[in-house]
């Protein structure tokens, strides 16, 4: 059985950083060899989890709308299934490559296990930029790499779900696919789908309503009443419009948005519900701030100010990389929440813990998105669908079980919360693998 090691920060020499943002899989062995550090984990296991368990590399040929054939590269990586089936998004993303899948795979184990949910963690994509394909390109793409991946995905071994540039409509073209040549309708092969044919409600606005409670649960804890807090949330999209508003909701005051372009800043509050989000009318923090003069509150400002503003709470949750060495001394929130995947690079994590800053990390705080893909294949094999308000009262109870097994790691071994986090998911996972034991 593992036994936690007590031990102080690490210091900023360990983790000095290059201008260069680190890669998902560096950041992702750096993290697993921390918490190693500090948890007493048999050696074999661990050699186990800085491997994939596979990494499938497929080719995709595509005719496109001209006649034309045009060959893409694939990639299913599946990093560990001790716990369940492997879970995790398929991106159609020019940058695709093998390593971020591996990468982006381990991380998807982590958050897994710190939601307790019986999965391990996958990744996939395909090297393609899907603004340059038709509907019926992108829809013959999926098809053919469904065919491609037919023999390692399934709903009891690997679940793809939708991630960058992937949708419900790619989910079900999927299934679809899957569903033709094994004969029969399996809508477990994947999550992220249309509620019509299987998806659950409550999928799209998941992320951002765990965000919203694992915030909500720490303010209280830190003694920030909602009604007294401010919040500003980089990015307006499915994570950040859907967190920003609930949390608004629920008394917060959040004092900026942005989108890719820029944001707004007013200290007395944004009507968050008036402006729309990314999916709703992309880029439309853009325009609300364009039609605003410079005298006039709420005013523009820059993601860069924005990181930076005297807030109590601070929601980054648009790209990652965002907090590195160069910015994290300037963050002036109290609490951080991730709402991104990675927006805080290793070195930038070393100085925010220096400086006192509480940061809840990604595989905790947007972890709604896997475990309402969970009920999603509860409801799938079940054949039964879930209402909406049963999903979210099942949401709310996970996020506050998973926040408080953190919580209570945070208070044991007197450590940060994303070392909490990697602590309680690394110890699941590597019971799990002494339990079972190596076969043969
Ligand atoms: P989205 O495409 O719906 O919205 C992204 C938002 O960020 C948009 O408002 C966009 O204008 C803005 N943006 C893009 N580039 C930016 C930049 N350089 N600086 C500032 N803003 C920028 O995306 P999303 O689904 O909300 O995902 C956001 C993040 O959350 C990503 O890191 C994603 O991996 C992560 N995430 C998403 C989900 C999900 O299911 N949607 C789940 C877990 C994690």
């Amino acid at each position: 059985m593992s036994s936690q090691k007590r031990s102080s920060p690490s210091n900023r020499e360990a983790t000095a950083e290059s201008s260069d943002p680190e890669t998902a899989l560096e950041t992702a062995r750096r993290q697993l060899d921390r918490a190693a550090a500090r948890l007493d984990v048999d050696d074999t296991v661990l050699e186990r989890l800085r491997h994939p368990a596979s990494v499938h590399e497929v080719t995709v040929p595509l005719e496109r709308d001209d006649g034309s054939v045009e060959v893409f590269t694939g990639y299913r990586a599946q990093h560990d299934s001790v716990r369940g089936p492997f879970k995790g998004g398929l991106r159609y993303h020019p940058d695709v490559t093998r390593d971020e899948c591996v990468g982006l795979s381990m991380w998807m184990t982590w958050k897994c296990a710190v939601m307790d949910l019986p999965f391990g963690g996958a990744k996939g994509g395909i090297v393609v930029d899907p603004k340059r394909l038709s509907d019926d390109e992108t829809e013959r793409l999926t098809r053919r790499f469904a065919q491609e991946l037919r023999d390692v995905i399934g709903p009891k071994t690997d679940i793809p779900a939708p991630d960058m540039g992937t949708d419900p409509q790619t989910m079900a073209w999927l299934m679809d696919a899957y569903s033709m040549q094994e004969g029969e309708t399996i809508p477990g092969v994947v999550t992220g789908k249309p509620p019509v044919i299987g998806g659950s409600y409550g999928r799209e606005e998941a992320p951002g309503r765990s965000v919203a409670i694992v915030t909500r649960e720490t303010c209280e804890y830190y003694d920030y009443p909602l009604s007294e807090t401010t919040v500003a949330v980089q990015g307006f999209g499915s994570v950040g419009a859907n967190a920003a508003r609930l949390l608004a909701d629920w008394g917060a005051t959040v004092v900026a948005v942005s989108d890719v372009n820029g944001g707004v800043y007013d200290p007395d509050g944004i009507d968050v519900a008036a402006i729309p989000s990314h999916d709703e009318e992309p880029e439309a923090v853009t325009r609300f701030a364009a039609g605003l003069t410079e005298d006039d509150s709420p005013r523009r400002l820059s993601n860069e100010e924005l990181l930076e503003l005297d807030v109590d709470v601070l929601v980054p949750a648009a790209i990652g990389n965002v907090i590195t060495a160069d910015n994290a001394d300037a963050i002036a929130a109290d609490i951080v929440v991730e709402g991104a995947n990675g927006p805080t690079t290793f070195a930038a994590d070393t100085i925010l813990e220096e400086r006192g800053i509480h940061v809840i990390p990604d595989i905790l705080a947007n972890a709604g998105g896997v475990t309402v893909s969970y009920f999603e294949w509860l409801q799938d094999i079940n054949r039964r669908a879930w209402a909406l308000e049963r999903v979210n009262e099942e949401l709310e109870s996970e996020m506050v079980r998973a926040w408080t097994a953190l919580k209570d790691e945070v208070e044991r071994a007197d450590v940060s919360w994303r070392d909490a986090a990697y602590a309680v998911a690394l110890e699941r996972v590597a019971e799990a693998h002494e339990a079972r034991g190596l076969w043969p």
